[in-house]
């Protein structure tokens, strides 16, 4: 079995000075295993179809050969004319974002060289227009944007295609964009190099293998889905009933038993803003990531989170519910162009592909719905070569699926990595009259009233974003979005739990906690950076660790 390590050097991979000088600075010591086989084919011109898990550096796999490439076409008397000789294709906003910014990162030593854009926003097509006029070099966008552009004749790729990436591709069929993707390779030249990156190899990637690559080499790399248990913790808790989800959620949180930035998984935008609401009434603050927000939003709540703004996202996963759709009924809805729901954008994805950095813990609140949907949650944690921990909560009715999960993640050790994380429940029986007070306040119209409201105030952030901030985007970390909704009362005891509250076992730990956040009160804010001081001693390497914590007497993991 392979590492996931690539364990040689960037150094002999021949890239170009200037991008060996921005890997290092990314501080990419080593390529990862993908990163190694992919890069040395993808340069000699072959095309590539790669099975990459999430995390595993597949975009450095596919933009280093890129911007190779095209440097070397630059050097080269013979690439006069300036053209679109890049095109990555992906399936949702958010990724396409996060593709450009990699690329621009990598790209940072040749940026007078290699003009790349984004165009999988929602800003209008004539608004764009000029920009692809001016034919960058790289193009990024979904199938249904790019295809709108092709057909436009605002971007012309038949002449001067030459490498298509597509990432995340099994996913391309199955966000309804099929037609799409049929049509726009008909704009596209008979010869160009191919890279097909996908988690997966199923039916619709196997579709898009006929149509688009040309004897390629497919890397099936030998390794698992998910890290392995040294890196990351998989834990299980089973709760009797839905209360005990946000008792015990209370209490991971308040108690700081979860530290560092984490991502809570629901499955719908209701369940969101009722777990937003119900941290709100502990003044525990948390932001939002879901379709019906504007993409700018989106973007901007993930980049954020990255930089250390806030700790929690909640996320609701409603894509996924789209993808247990017949595969059929999925296409019907991508060749109608009908949309997954009413105000939804299709086009959003959050388990998928998003790169959410130095995540400390993924909390399935909600139990995921299939296998592959627990692999991708629990793939924003242990990203690269951090640690981290995927915690999921069961209820009775949840048994069977968990069992199923459990018996698709058994590695060569014929063991589960997912193991019961064993929690004394009556350690925190105190806590439960809170949180039930909590829970009564988080009434069904308090929900609506803060969906509602969300929504409006992200409409404003997100036109202030499209214009002014682009002139400002030092004022852009002032803009918020883990802000109270407030439509609850919010009841100022509740802030803090009381010590005798506190499980004797856990007294120590929350006294510690308590003197640090005072002395870090006190400390004046650091400008260095744009760390905010207060997320600053939460790093990732400071994940939760259950087995530290199994040495108290009151819980552990076994
Ligand atoms: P990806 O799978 O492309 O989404 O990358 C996941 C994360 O790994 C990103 O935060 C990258 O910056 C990081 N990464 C990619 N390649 C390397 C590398 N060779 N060494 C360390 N980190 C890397």
């Amino acid at each position: 079995m392979e590492s996931a390590e690539g364990g040689g050097s960037f150094a002999h991979l021949g890239l170009d000075a200037r991008l060996l000088k921005a890997v290092g600075e990314l501080g990419w010591a080593t390529p990862t295993l993908i990163q190694e086989k992919a890069i040395p084919l993808a340069l000699e011109g072959k095309d590539l179809l790669a099975r990459a898990r999430t995390g595993s550096g597949k975009t450095g796999a596919y933009a280093l050969p890129l911007l190779q490439h095209l440097l070397r076409g630059k050097a080269s008397a013979s690439v006069a004319e300036q053209a679109v000789r890049g095109l990555i294709l992906v399936p949702t906003k958010e990724l396409g974002q996060q593709v450009v910014q990699m690329l621009r990162q990598l790209a940072a030593y040749c940026a007078r060289d290699l003009h790349i854009v984004n165009i999988s926003g929602q800003a209008e097509l004539a608004a764009q227009r000029p920009i692809l006029m001016e034919k960058p070099d790289v193009v990024v966008g979904t199938p249904s944007r790019v295809l709108a552009h092709l057909q436009a004749h605002s971007l012309s790729l038949q002449d001067s295609l030459e490498i298509l990436v597509m990432d995340e591709a099994d996913l391309l069929f199955s966000f309804g964009f099929e037609e799409d993707l049929k049509s726009l390779l008909c704009h596209l030249p008979k010869i160009y190099q191919a890279f097909l990156m996908s988690a997966t190899f199923n039916e619709d990637v196997k579709t898009l293998k006929e149509l688009v690559l040309h004897n390629p080499v497919t890397l099936k790399l030998q390794e698992s889905q998910l890290p392995d248990s040294s890196q990351l913790s998989q834990f299980h808790i089973r709760c009797e009933k839905e209360e005990d989800k946000f008792l015990l959620l209370y209490a991971l949180l308040k108690l700081s038993l979860v530290q560092g930035k984490v991502i809570l998984f629901v499955s719908t935008i209701d369940r969101s803003y009722r777990l937003k609401l119900f941290l709100e009434q502990f003044s525990i603050p948390a932001c939002i990531l879901n379709s019906e927000l504007p993409v700018q939003s989106r973007c901007h709540i993930i980049s954020q989170f990255n930089r250390g703004f806030c700790d929690y996202i909640i996320a609701s996963e409603e894509q996924d519910l789209a993808e247990q759709e017949r595969p059929r009924e999925r296409r019907r809805r991508g060749r109608k162009g009908i949309k997954a729901g009413k105000g939804k954008d299709q086009e959003y994805g959050v388990s998928r592909g998003i790169d959410f950095q130095n995540v400390s813990a993924v909390l399935n609140f909600d139990f995921p719905p299939s296998v592959a949907s627990y692999i991708h949650r629990a793939g924003r944690t242990a990203r690269a070569d951090n640690p981290g921990t995927a915690l999921t909560f069961v209820l009775p009715s949840e048994s069977a699926l968990l069992t199923v999960i459990e018996a698709a993640l058994v590695g060569d050790s014929n063991e589960t990595p997912l193991r019961p994380y064993l929690f004394r429940m009556e350690e925190i029986e105190g806590l439960r009259y809170r949180c039930q007070d909590a829970m009564r306040s988080v009434t069904k119209q308090a929900i609506k009233e803060a969906r509602l409201r969300e929504i409006k105030e992200e409409l404003l952030n997100s036109e202030k974003l499209k214009t002014y901030f682009e002139d400002n985007p030092r004022e852009l970390n002032l803009l918020h979005h883990d802000k109270p909704l407030h439509p609850a009362i919010v009841k100022p005891h509740l802030r803090n739990v009381p010590e005798y509250l506190v499980p004797p076992t856990l007294r120590a730990v929350a006294r510690t906690l308590v003197s640090k956040r005072k002395r870090q009160r006190r400390k004046p804010p650091s400008t260095k950076g744009q760390q905010n001081p207060l997320h600053s001693f939460k790093s990732a390497k400071q994940t939760w660790t259950p087995a530290k914590r199994r040495k108290a007497p009151g819980m552990g993991g076994s």
